[in-house]
């Protein structure tokens, strides 16, 4: 499912060859309008578009092992994720985040009920299973069989929490730091940590 607040994602079901649809066209039409009334540039959508293309992970992690290593840094990024990631250089952009930390007493994990809401200048582009229907409608009612399907048991004795990403807060999660990283240095930790791990589908496991 497309997500309606980026206008330019269509969706997997998008096939540029076939003729314009009424979506298509509704976004054509506002962009020409937009560009003729000098609002944006076609440079500056152009330019939207590239950033888009290179949205990963990569600052989440961040965040993520520096939360691990420094105590006083976590506990600002759980109070305030945007103040936290400027300390990174990392600009969290228009949507609020919310930062919420995965412990052995409670999981959480990120949905958009609604669309398709996802904070990916911090986390990367939404999965494509982040997006279906099955996942949206499903993970809030039976969240403990949607993470098993993900190989993620979660025991009886942890809470879980799903929180529902909207067009104004976004959420990300941060994982619970595996056994056998105690040795290493945050720039080590960075490529262990997952998206799938930051929306808190999987818990991240012994580095390999
Ligand atoms: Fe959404």
């Amino acid at each position: 499912m497309p997500d309606p607040h980026n206008p330019y994602d269509h969706g997997p079901d998008f096939h540029p060859a076939g003729p314009p649809d009424e979506h298509e066209l509704l976004e054509r039409a506002l962009r020409e309008l937009l560009i003729e009334k000098g609002v944006v540039a076609p440079d500056a959508i152009r330019r939207s578009l590239d950033l888009r293309d290179h949205f990963t992970p990569e600052p989440g992690a961040r965040l993520v092992a520096r939360m691990w290593t420094d105590p006083t840094f976590k506990a600002l990024a759980l109070r305030d994720a945007r103040a936290a990631a400027k300390q990174l250089d990392v600009t969290v952009g228009l949507f609020d985040l919310n930062i919420l930390e995965n412990t052995p007493q409670r999981h959480h994990v990120v949905v958009c009920t609604l669309c398709s809401c996802f904070h990916s200048v911090v986390l990367g582009n939404a999965p494509a299973w982040y997006k279906s229907v099955e996942y949206r409608s499903r993970v809030a009612v039976e969240p403990r069989k949607v993470l098993a399907e993900f190989g993620t048991v979660i025991p009886a004795e942890t809470e879980i929490r799903v929180v529902d990403s909207t067009a104004e807060i976004r959420f990300m999660v941060m994982p619970e730091r595996p056994a056998g990283t105690e040795g290493l240095r945050e720039e080590e930790l960075v490529p262990l940590i997952t998206q799938e791990s930051m929306i808190g589908v999987t818990r991240l496991g012994p580095p390999r």
